[in-house]
């Protein structure tokens, strides 16, 4: 919109449109800086700048709506309007931050400046016809849609009517984010201008050429337009998908390395679990007939660097431990109500993850029934490793993990804040449960549905992916979350190769507008020059021999006039009319008279000098002005022109005749007295029987010369 409108400005030499192309300009630099804002780095002082900014991008389009309806005629507030204007701004900035800023920039600024220009546009359509009308009318809908979506549909705030009718409404409502509807709409403006443009210089150069090639440009620029929108977005969506299955791929990757490590330490605790429990003098030692039972679990637990091993049975009381007893009973204290105990009791080997609340530690357990002489379940074998040092070999992991309880909860993570949050919604009542299990429960799910596997999500309003992996065959899981900034990096790179595209198409396709613009009016000038010149030769030239006519005879006479006065350089003149004429228009008929006339005029044009001034004095008369000639000079010309008469043979009507007068220049000031004696000798001429040469008064002329000279 901002090229477009330059293109405009530049025709009409500034104006409103600087204005509009402002507007288009600035806000536009707004929308890039909010991507940058969303995609790479914010400031508060960032915010502000890009708050300061929209707003006066608005009050450009609010100056543009009012210039033109000045221009228009309209009754218009002046530029003081900006000043309560502002204050409403800046009062909602002060007092409730940018986010209000924004919402009463928009009411106070884009409703009116849009709305306004769309009654402009409108105004302006309703004066013309045909596809000005049409380009018109079409941008002053889009403002007015424009007016809506970007004035009235504003970012949530707690004002009325931002609380109803904002950017979440209009999701909701539309499906649609409104910024694509913006963006859209400044679109479909931007090239209804560009028609109006376009329609406007069709009107004005008015030639074929124009037209055709306006058009073409238009096709040529929407097809080039679509072409790097479309492989732009292809670009981008390939790079964000490359981006995000690498990060996939990735994250992957880590969770295997980290369920690895886990599972390798597992496997070995549960092995040796089943070892414990196997081992004849542990049995013996459930009915007491053995000594050894502490040895073996001392063994163990050394074996799989677990923290205790212990035998506990059916009705939950610990028969031996390894180390010290005390220890043990502490540590055993959830064990007889864990899923671990009662797999067991069922012939099973178990294992599980048991989180103390109260120390805020996890152990990984791992138990194993003992089978009495008859096949029955005596007792049962526990290892219990802490996941300390699993842990905190996560912590040192840069990226956030979370260790979730069977039920969802969160109850260990490198994100202190996430802690105790459920990973995903869980049901009221396992809720309630939850809740007296850990006080500190928080109610905001991570996620808004559960996870299986891998999966992209929102996390607190960001984007990321989150992968979740069960710790071997247990309940718990482990999930991991990689934030998505990188894709949007990458995805930025598509859109800012697209923008570049677009700026360097719309440069080459206006480009070459403006020069074809340029190169017709450069050749309308040129007409009109051609024009004017061809006017200026007719207002000195014969129509019929296209020799001088008597104006252009009577200039150069009079300027000639002065030259021989000032220089002393002989001037003469020769006057030559066509005998007996009349009878050729009598016997042959007008038109033959006048082509006697043309072929004459030629005959003599081609036989004089170039610096001789050559007219037609009238009827069948001409005069000849000879610069730098005296009467002598003057008589041999007309002789050699006579001569050459004589030779000719004049078509339709064969020989002719003329009589010559010449006359030579004595300083008269009056070029009616000099005409006249050269007119008197052609009388003369015709007097003594036509076609001859007759001299004025050479005798008086010699006199005169005497007379200088003396
Ligand atoms: P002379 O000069 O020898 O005395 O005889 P003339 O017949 O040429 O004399 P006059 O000057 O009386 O006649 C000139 C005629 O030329 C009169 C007019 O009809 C004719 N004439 C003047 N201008 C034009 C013209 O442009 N075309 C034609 N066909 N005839 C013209
Ligand atoms: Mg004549
Ligand atoms: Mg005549």
């Amino acid at each position: 919109m901002g090229a477009v409108s330059v293109t405009i400005a530049r025709g009409h030499r500034g104006g409103p449109w600087l204005f509009l192309a402002a507007f288009g300009f600035t806000h536009g630099v707004v929308e890039w800086l909010d991507l940058i804002a969303f995609t790479i780095f914010d400031h508060e002082i960032f915010t502000s700048a890009r708050v300061a900014l929209l707003a006066i991008s608005y009050a450009l389009l609010l100056e543009f709506a009012r210039l033109e309806g000045q221009r228009l005629g309209a009754k218009v507030p002046g530029p003081w309007i900006y000043v309560p204007v502002a204050m409403i701004v800046v009062a909602a900035w002060l007092s409730e931050g940018t986010g209000m800023a924004i919402v009463f920039a928009r009411y106070t600024l884009a409703i009116p400046g849009a709305a306004l220009a769309a009654l402009a546009f409108a105004w302006n359509a309703n004066k013309v016809t045909g596809g000005q009308k049409v380009c018109g009318y079409a941008a002053a809908a889009g403002f007015l849609t424009y007016a809506v979506v970007a004035g009235l549909v504003v970012p949530v705030a707690p004002v009325w009517p931002a609380s109803v009718v904002n950017e979440d409404w209009f999701a909701d409502m539309t499906g649609v984010p409104v910024q694509l509807i913006r963006g859209a709409v400044a679109y479909s403006i931007a090239l209804s201008i560009w028609g109006l443009w376009g329609e406007r210089l069709i009107e004005d150069l008015s030639t074929g050429r124009y037209t055709t090639h306006f058009q073409r440009q238009i096709v040529g620029t929407l097809a080039a337009l679509t072409i790097v929108l479309l492989s732009g977005w292809a670009l981008t969506e390939y790079l964000g998908s490359v981006y995000k299955k690498n990060t996939e791929a990735e994250t992957s990757g880590e969770l295997d390395l980290i369920a690895s490590r886990f599972n390798g330490d597992a496997a070995s605790v549960i092995g040796m679990v089943q070892v414990v429990a196997g081992a004849p003098d542990v049995q013996k030692a459930v009915v007491g007939i053995s000594g050894n039972e502490k040895r073996i679990l001392n063994l163990a637990v050394e074996a799989t660097g677990a923290k205790l091993g212990y035998i506990i049975n059916p009705a939950g009381r610990i028969l031996a431990t390894s180390g010290r007893e005390q220890a043990a009973l502490t540590s055993a204290r959830n064990f007889p109500s864990s899923r671990c105990f009662y797999a067991a009791m069922k012939g099973q080997v178990a294992q599980g993850i048991i989180f103390d609340n109260d120390t805020g530690s996890a152990s990984y357990y791992a138990s194993s029934p003992i089978f009495g002489e008859w096949g029955q379940i005596v007792s049962v074998a526990v290892l219990e490793k802490p996941l300390s040092d699993f842990i905190d070999d996560l912590r040192r992991y840069d990226r956030p993990f979370y260790l979730v309880d069977p039920n969802g909860v969160v109850v260990l993570t490198n994100r202190p804040e996430m802690r105790y949050r459920t990973m995903w919604p869980v049901r009221d009542a396992v809720r309630a449960q939850l809740q007296n299990e850990f006080p500190d429960l928080q109610d905001k799910p991570l996620l808004s549905r559960s996870l299986s596997e891998g999966r992209w999500a929102s996390i607190d309003g960001e984007r990321a992916y989150v992968k979740r992996r069960f710790i071997y065959a247990s309940d718990w899981s482990l999930v991991i979350i990689r934030p998505v900034q990188e894709v949007f990096a990458s995805r930025m790179l598509g859109i800012v190769i697209t923008l570049f595209m677009m700026i360097a198409t719309l440069i080459y396709a206006l480009g070459r507008g403006w020069s074809i613009q340029d190169s017709i009016q450069m050749m309308k000038r040129l007409e009109l020059q051609k024009l004017a010149s061809e006017l200026k030769l007719s207002a000195i030239t014969d129509p019929l021999t296209g020799l001088n006519n008597r104006r252009r005879f009577n200039e150069v006479l009079s300027l000639e006039m002065m030259r021989s006065q000032r220089y002393g350089t002989p001037l003469s003149l020769v006057l030559y009319d066509i005998d007996h004429f009349k009878n050729i228009n009598d016997s042959h008929g007008h038109l033959v008279g006048d082509k006697v006339l043309i072929q004459l005029s030629d005959l003599i044009a081609d036989r004089i000098r170039g610096t001789d001034i050559l007219a037609r004095w009238g009827g069948e008369e001409f005069a000849i002005l000879l610069p730098g000639a005296d009467e002598s000079m003057a008589q041999n010309l007309a002789e050699s022109l006579r001569d050459l008469i004589s030779d000719v043979t004049f078509d339709d009507v064969g020989k002719l005749t003329c009589s010559f007068g010449i006359a030579q220049y004595r300083g008269e000031a009056n070029m009616e007295d000099f005409m006249g004696r050269a007119d008197a000798a052609l009388y003369r001429a015709k007097f003594n029987g036509r076609n001859r040469i007759e001299i004025h008064n050479s005798s008086t002329k010699r006199r005169l010369k005497a007379n200088t000279a003396a």
